[in-house]
């Protein structure tokens, strides 16, 4: 309908005078039937009017119900026309049965003695027809049903009326909205509404909240008589327990009583902070007040443990030597030298602040950064060791969930303190040497960043209130001498590098190793296994056969599970009481070790053309690797191959790239790039390779591959190349001329800015072989490839020749 069409409606409709009453908290619509009484003389006389005449009057609701007698002005806005279908009087009030015909409002007051009369209009509804309407008003139905079943009080002809569609949609909405659970204003507000749609979608949206409370009551009233049958149930069995108990003499119930009095106890010997005892305390409190087998008090028991077990003012008395530091280091570990040094200085500024009684916590954590099994957690045990601290461990390799380090909040089932909180408790102090360690694998997700968790441990200014997700209470952990360990240094988050003081362990060459086994490994083996040094020796050969030949590590630590491997052969020999070699020598190695495990890799035999040797850094330690080129007819591809990384490939397209460009000093045709393909492949193993030191290799490889001018076989090199051919710096000096030396080359060939690093490598393998330090990659050539002139015949092939 449109608006014009609506104001037209408006303007014909009828203005009657009529008897009005004032009613007080209810409203009568149009379409429904509704029993009002009446006891105001005013009304009575209204009502009694009305029903000797045409039986027709006027309702309004009165805006305060306070009021006694309302004049026009107190009256709502809009009422309703009804006529009187039956009156009955009784005792002075009246009684009727009246029903709402339509909407009107009030246009003048006539008189206010003996009762109102006014003129009123009757206001017809708008928005009475369309499909929308009868969609809304079906659902309407829909919902009333839905109501009605589950229990909605509502006089059984009116459902019959309603829910069989008899009657049409003003006459539906009314008749629910009458039957609304709402204020007598909401409802007011509904009767003065004219637009039927609108008013249609309000009594919708009210009765599905109406619904939707009626369904949460009945769900919640099944749940709680279905848990109050749980309870009478298990009391009832409880109960029956008990007399079984009884009867069989088995007191359960003291059990459990001297259980919360046995913590009591606990609680008031434990020498714990005010705080925790509080807590430990309100704790108790709760358990006491549960029923005996409540699961509830299964996590107040753990937590009581816990906070009972933790050592929150425990710590080992400090009693730092530094001379006595010093031995201990000596006597654990063969040379290492600078470290032992750096932490010798370490423990010295401990100590002095312990002296001063200084207020400022340790300043710096120690990071020890090396492959695997150099010493670093023996170092760290034999810091904890001088400083007579405990000394404990937490791998944080592979954790990704923030609550592995901080633990679980107690709401969640089987929740525990996390991996820092659990080791203080293994250290039974709060001022252990505490051990970090696989720093650099901790992993990141959505379950939040440990790496942050860990800022925040390693923070002297935060780790004093270290709070546990589990313990809840912050527990200082400033007294805790962290060091961190970790096998490479780029993977740690750069925020807790910066925190951290970085020693470098380095791996050990052969010589070491030796000392190592003789010193140390093998007599402790020979211990752990019952054995004595005196019964079993092993000779030199044998060893350093063990160590060439049987591992193959930066470290020690596949070495010691070898002699591990040999000593367990022999105690057993020795207690079965069989014949064992009392000086073990490399043809027994065999029978207790199996047939060799590694040949080191030894520089190629011959001079050979587009064969380079590379020394590489690998986590294992330095190596040598060889680099092969081939090159043949094409259009110009580069082929890679031996499982290569990305910085890798990138190192041979740069080769490629400079090669190219300088064809006439090469004396190759000018454009020959595009007429061949290169392959590229870097054999032994297949271990991924990547990085860019192997840069001068490559080059080496590719310009002999394509002029023809063979390798020499005893030159070693490493070093980045740039496109113009300038030779840059790289690490791992020491590892890889280690492995050049042990491989048996004669000469290596390092970047000129590694010069400072010979420092590091150590004397013999200086003696033995000839470093030569490279600008630009045509040094590298220059002493790599065979002098033209000198022996060889270039053998440039002839398809490039032609080229
Ligand atoms: P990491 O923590 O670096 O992986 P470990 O500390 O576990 O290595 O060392 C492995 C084994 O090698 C230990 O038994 C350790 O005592 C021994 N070890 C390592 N370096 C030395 C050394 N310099 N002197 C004596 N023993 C050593």
């Amino acid at each position: 309908m449109t608006f014009s069409t609506y104001i037209c409606r408006l303007l014909i409709m009828e203005i009657r005078t009529l008897p009005l009453v004032a009613i007080r908290g209810a409203v009568v619509f149009p379409h429904t039937d509704a029993i009002l009484t009446f006891g105001r003389p005013k009304s009575i006389s209204a009502i009694n009017a009305a029903f000797q005449e045409s039986r027709v009057f006027g309702i309004f609701s009165q805006k305060k119900t306070s009021n006694p007698d309302p004049a026009f002005e107190e009256l709502s806005k809009v009422g309703t026309v009804a006529t009187i279908t039956q009156m009955m009087a009784n005792e002075g009030e009246i009684h009727a049965m009246v029903r709402g015909q339509a909407r009107m409002k009030l246009v003048e007051g006539i008189a206010q003695e003996p009762y109102l009369i006014g003129k009123v209009e009757e206001l017809e509804e708008v928005d009475t027809k369309s499909i929308e309407l009868d969609a809304i008003t079906n659902q309407i139905i829909e919902l009333f049903r839905r109501s009605i079943n589950m229990g909605k009080p509502v006089e059984v002809n009116t459902v019959m009326k309603l829910l069989s569609r008899q009657a049409d949609n003003m006459e539906v909405i009314d008749s629910v909205a009458s039957l609304l659970d709402i204020t007598w204003k909401e409802k007011q507000g509904l009767l003065s509404e004219l637009s039927t749609r609108n008013r249609a979608e309000k009594v919708f949206e009210i009765l599905s909240s109406e619904v939707r409370e009626m369904e949460i009551e009945k769900s919640i009233s099944q749940k709680t008589h279905k848990r109050f049958e749980d309870q009478m149930r298990k009391a009832m069995l409880r109960e029956k327990k008990r007399t079984i108990e009884q009867e069989l003499g088995e007191g359960g119930e003291e059990e459990i009583l001297d259980d919360t009095t046995e913590y009591d106890e606990k609680i008031k010997k434990a020498n714990l902070p005010k705080d925790v005892k509080d807590r430990a305390k309100k704790e108790l409190k709760r358990l006491r007040q549960l029923s005996p087998h409540s699961p509830e008090g299964g996590y107040i028991r753990g937590y009581l443990d816990w906070l009972l077990a933790l050592p929150w003012s425990k710590s080992s008395p400090s009693t730092t030597s530094i001379k006595k530091a010093e031995k201990i280091l000596d006597d654990d570990h063969y040379g290492l030298g600078k470290t032992k040094e750096r932490i010798l200085e370490y423990l010295s500024v401990l100590k002095l602040k312990e002296m001063n009684k200084s207020t400022e916590n340790h300043p710096t954590i120690l990071c020890f950064v090396g492959p695997p099994g150099v010493g670093k957690t023996s170092i760290g045990r034999s810091i904890a060791k001088a400083l007579g601290r405990e000394f404990v461990r937490a791998s944080l390799g592979g954790i990704r969930d923030e609550a592995e380090i901080r633990g679980h909040r107690r709401t969640y089932v089987g929740s525990m303190p996390g991996r820092i909180i659990q080791s203080i408790r293994n250290a039974g102090t709060n001022n252990p040497v505490f051990m970090l360690d696989e720093i650099d694998k901790l992993g990141t997700d959505y379950r939040g960043d440990p790496a942050s968790a860990l800022l925040e441990i390693l923070d002297p200014e935060q780790n004093k209130e270290y709070s546990d997700h589990y313990i809840e209470i912050p527990f200082d952990l400033s007294k805790v001498i962290f060091i961190a360990t970790a096998n490479v240094l780029d993977s740690i988050p750069l925020p807790l590098r910066d925190r951290m003081e970085i020693i470098r362990f380095t791996g050990y060459i052969e010589n070491e190793k030796y000392y190592i086994a003789k010193q140390y490994l093998w007599p402790k083996q020979l211990k752990v296994h019952g054995l004595n040094e005196k019964d079993v020796k092993i000779n030199e050969k044998a060893l350093r056969y063990a160590i060439s030949h049987y591992t193959r590590e930066s470290g020690v630590r596949e070495l010691e599970r070898t002699l591990a491997a040999i000593a367990r052969k022999i105690a057993r020999l020795a207690a079965e009481k069989k014949k064992y070699p009392k000086a073990i020598k490399v043809e027994d190695l065999n029978k207790f070790l199996g047939p060799i495990k590694f040949r080191s890799i030894m520089a190629e035999e011959e001079d050979s053309v587009g064969m380079s040797t590379g020394l590489a850094y690998m986590p294992t330690g330095g190596e040598i690797i060889f680099i092969e080129a081939a090159i043949m007819p094409g259009k110009g591809n580069l082929t890679l191959t031996g499982q290569l990384g990305d910085i890798m490939q990138e190192s041979a397209k740069a080769s490629f790239t400079w090669a190219k460009s300088h064809w006439k000093e090469l004396g190759l045709p000018e454009g020959f790039g595009r007429k061949i393909d290169v392959h590229i492949h870097v054999p032994e193993g297949a271990i991924p390779k990547d990085g860019p030191s192997a840069g001068v290799a490559i080059t080496t490889a590719l310009v002999s591959a394509l002029t023809g001018v063979p390798v020499r076989r005893d030159v070693g090199m490493t070093g980045e190349v740039t496109l113009r051919g300038r030779v840059l710096e790289i690490g791992g000096v020491k590892e890889k001329t280690i492995a050049g030396h042990t491989a048996g080359l004669k000469k290596i060939v390092l970047p000129k800015n590694n010069k400072k690093d010979l420092e590091d490598v150590p004397e013999n393998v200086k003696k033995e072989v000839k470093f030569v330090f490279a600008n630009d990659v045509r040094d590298v050539l220059k002493e790599a490839l065979i002098e033209k002139d000198e022996k060889f015949i270039p053998s440039t092939p002839s398809f490039l020749a032609n080229a």
